[in-house]
């Protein structure tokens, strides 16, 4: 049985170490905002090249509280990528700003930048919504295409938020992702590439101003002392247990970055006659939180998985409805047709198992079955 995400290697090889910063936080008691917040906080930043890291509840809030900070609601549009999971419109829907859908690149499934300026065009010349912002989403753990993007950002005065809850520990022409936009969200949901124990995220910035803001949201939306509330906010904190727990993990995780770059190698090596291997531009690296490969159609994407499955092996299939078609967006009015190239991706893709503990006798395994 190969599991698709093996959590347990990793805490047997961290067990020392987590228990004892587990036994630290149970003596000094600070379950809120304790010192290990501010300590995993300063090291995030260093992680990221980034002046601020703001640790919050999950990676959805991470993406809610920028977009509180810049003021977005009713009557803005916010750009965003169909192929995503449902977090990265729901904040914007849930703000009663309106998502607008650009579709994505076939090769690299993150946003596509020709399309984008074209719809970020429209909604301007329409003058129905106003566009506000930008949520690329580095997708599997590839970052997107930030230099166009953050070029159509500058011409039409919008903020970017790059959703990086998936790239974590990946870089784009030699900076680290969560540096790469006005601010970043992550998520350390347990199957993302830095994963806690629990729900939680964290956000980037560089700038000042909108870092406060994120402090004061985070708790209620305090000012300088704890019964002082300046704004409405959110009970959003992380945990100073799960802080505790990713201590240790982010001690390892460049190790763990290599770790998948030498299996998703080991993968694409064992599969390239066969389906089409995820493809990586060569200014940028991937965090691999997903190796997804195509397969011609979905009869032979299915029969696949089947197989696989009928063998031990998990797969997982990312995603298997756009968000421009969910029940929750059908007041968005979009119809089947309006995204071809996330509609027809979502019906060929499968992902893998994948994670840093991956050995080459069960990549070969796998790819064995797969070929056969
Ligand atoms: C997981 C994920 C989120 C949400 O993170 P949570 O910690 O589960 O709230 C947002 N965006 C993307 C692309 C994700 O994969």
């Amino acid at each position: 049985m190969i599991p698709f995400i093996d959590l347990k290697k990793q805490y047997k090889r961290l067990e020392p170490e987590i228990n004892r910063r587990i036994q630290g936080v149970l003596e000094h008691g600070r379950f809120i905002m304790g010192p290990e917040i501010d300590e995993l906080e300063q090291q995030l930043s260093r992680f990221a090249g980034v002046k601020h890291a703001i640790t919050c509840s999950s990676g959805t809030d991470a993406l809610l509280m920028p977009l509180m900070a810049w003021g977005i609601g009713p009557g803005d549009a916010v750009f965003t990528t169909p192929f995503t999971f449902i977090a990265t419109a729901e904040v914007i829907r849930l703000l009663g700003a309106t998502p607008v859908f650009a579709d994505i690149r076939e090769d690299t499934f993150n946003i596509d930048a020709k399309k984008l300026i074209k719809i970020v065009e429209q909604v301007k010349s329409q003058g129905r919504l106003k566009p506000k912002a930008i949520i690329p989403v580095d997708l599997f753990g590839l970052p997107a295409d930030y230099d166009e993007i953050n070029d159509i950002a500058e011409e039409f005065d919008l903020l970017v938020l790059e959703d990086a809850a998936q790239s974590f520990g990946a870089s784009y022409k030699g900076k680290k992702t969560c540096s790469l936009a006005h601010a970043a969200s992550t998520s350390f949901f347990p199957a993302k590439p830095l994963g806690c124990y629990g729900d939680g995220g964290a956000i980037f910035t560089n700038d000042d101003e909108l870092a406060d803001k994120l402090r004061s949201i985070r708790i209620h939306g305090q000012g300088s002392d704890k019964y002082e509330n300046i704004r409405i906010g959110l009970n959003a904190r992380f945990d100073t247990l799960q802080a505790a727990i990713l201590l240790p993990k982010l001690a390892i995780f460049e190790e763990e970055i290599d770790a998948r770059q030498k299996a998703a190698a080991k993968y694409t090596q064992a599969l390239k006659n066969r389906g089409k291997t995820p493809h990586v531009p060569e200014d940028r690296t991937s965090a691999w939180a997903q190796y997804s490969i195509l397969f011609k159609d979905s009869s032979e994407r299915n029969a696949i998985q089947k197989n696989l499955q009928n063998k031990g092996i998990p797969t997982a299939i990312y995603y298997p409805v756009p968000l421009h078609m969910q029940q929750a967006f059908s007041d968005l009015g979009y119809e089947l047709g309006d995204f071809p190239i996330s509609e027809g991706i979502s019906k060929r893709i499968l992902s893998l198992p994948m994670h840093p503990y991956l050995e080459d006798a069960q990549i070969e395994q796998i790819a064995e079955i797969i070929t056969a």
